[in-house]
Order: structure tokens, then sequence, then C-alpha cells
């Protein structure tokens, strides 16, 4: 299955993608990931990068399409898999659209987590991430770990992403409404969104993903 989870900044689209790829068992593919990855391992590209990441920008179009193309080729998304924060503007959609068609394949699902924008910057003021895999991601109300600032998971440090800070978040919130709600359009055009809440306990909101793409039985997934 070909999935994108799509929604505003702080609706909770990483936490829920890491559980419904593992439900699914299709690998989760995230833009921005993908870039934290350059920028540790200090690639030009990373370090390019990292200047849009730190102000909430997007970056370049040609650059964003050429890593998600470069992952998309790789032999573990031949069953499918699960887009998180790509594409992000038109130009990536129809871009991404165009790699799919080249394989014969194009995406199944669209499933939109909808917030009140009132409640964005709270939900992501409290974010906490593991400096050891970033797939651990906690929130100090909604998933707290069970001892501060430590990953119940694996014991790792819990950090606050640079770019949770609040100004930025307003900035990434700004890009959302003008670049990728015309994202949200240009699926639904192909009768491919579902729109769910995202309020809610994780388990809960992970139960409303699996229904809308016709993947119930959350009990199944994991509990993490
Ligand atoms: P995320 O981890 O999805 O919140 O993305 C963090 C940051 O990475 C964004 O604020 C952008 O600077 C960059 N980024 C992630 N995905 C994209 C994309 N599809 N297009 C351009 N920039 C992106």
């Amino acid at each position: 299955m070909r999935i994108l989870l799509i929604g505003p900044p702080g609706a909770g689209k990483g936490t829920q993608a890491v559980r419904i790829a593992a439900h699914l068992s299709i690998p989760h593919v995230s833009a921005g990931d993908l870039f934290r990855e350059h920028i540790e391992q200090g690639t030009e590209l990373g370090r390019n990068a990292h200047t849009h990441l730190q102000s909430g920008l997007l970056v370049p179009d040609e650059v964003t399409i050429g890593v998600v193309k470069e992952r998309l080729a790789r032999p573990d998304t031949a069953r499918g898999f699960l887009l998180d924060g790509f594409p992000r503007s038109l130009a990536q959609a129809q871009a991404l659209d165009g790699i799919l068609a080249d394989s014969g394949s194009r995406m199944d699902a669209v499933l939109e987590l909808q917030i009140p924008e009132g409640q964005v910057v709270g939900r992501i003021a409290g974010r906490r991430l593991c400096r050891q895999d970033r797939d651990h991601i906690f929130h100090v109300d909604y998933n707290p770990p069970a001892a501060a600032g430590v990953c119940d998971l694996c014991g790792g440090e819990l950090y606050q992403r640079e770019d949770d800070r609040e100004e930025t978040v307003r900035q990434r919130l700004e890009v959302y409404r003008t670049k990728t709600a015309s994202v949200v359009d240009h699926y639904q055009g192909q009768g491919l969104v579902t729109t769910i809440s995202a309020h809610g306990h994780v388990q809960e909101v992970l139960h409303r993903a699996l229904n809308a793409i016709g993947q119930g039985q959350a009990d199944a997934a994991e509990s993490r």
C-alpha cells in the first residue's frame, strides 16, 4: 500500500507514521528525517538543507524531490511505503505522481490529520525526541515518558528539536497554509483523501487512522 500522511506541524504525523508503517510492515519515509540524516552526516546537501530547516522554510523542490526519489528507488519500498512530510508543495505532488507513473503505480490513500490551529504551538512545544532513535517520539502531556528526559524504549536522552521553537513553528504553520494545503486539494481531485481528527491519545488516533485507510484492528498494532 502507498500512503501519504499529511497535516500541519504538531498534528502528530511522525508519531502516527511510525505506528501505521509498523502495522502494515511498510517503510516509513520521512523527508524531514532524510534531511536530518544528511545534516548529521555533514554532507553538502545537509549543510544547505540545514538553513531551511532552522528557519522553518521548505528545502527547494528540486533538492527534496531528488532525495525522496532516491529513497523510493530502494528495494524495500516495492511492497509500498508510508510518506510523511512529502509532498509539501504542488510541484512535489506532481513530481511524485510522475515518479510513480514511471513504475506503473500511484498513491492508494492520503490521510489528512486535522487539529485546530490554536493547538499547534502547544502540541509542538511538548514534543521530545530520542537521540538514539528518531522513531521514538514522546510528548510531555499526550505521550509522556515514564522518567522525564529518558526514552522508555531504549534509555536514550530525550531532546527538543531546534525547529520546535515557537517562532519557527509559526513559520512552519504559515508554510503549511500557503504551500502544503494545495497538496490536499491535488489529491482530493483524485478522490484519495480521508480526513480524521488528530485529537486524543496516540492509540485512539491510530485506531481512527487505520480504520480510515481500511486497515482496522488497531488493537493488533504495536502499542509503543
Ligand atoms: P518535518 O520533520 O516533517 O517536520 O520537517 C522538518 C523540516 O524539513 C521542514 O520544516 C522543512 O524545512 C524540511 N522538509 C521536510 N519535508 C520537506 C518537503 N517535502 N519539502 C521541503 N522541505 C521539507
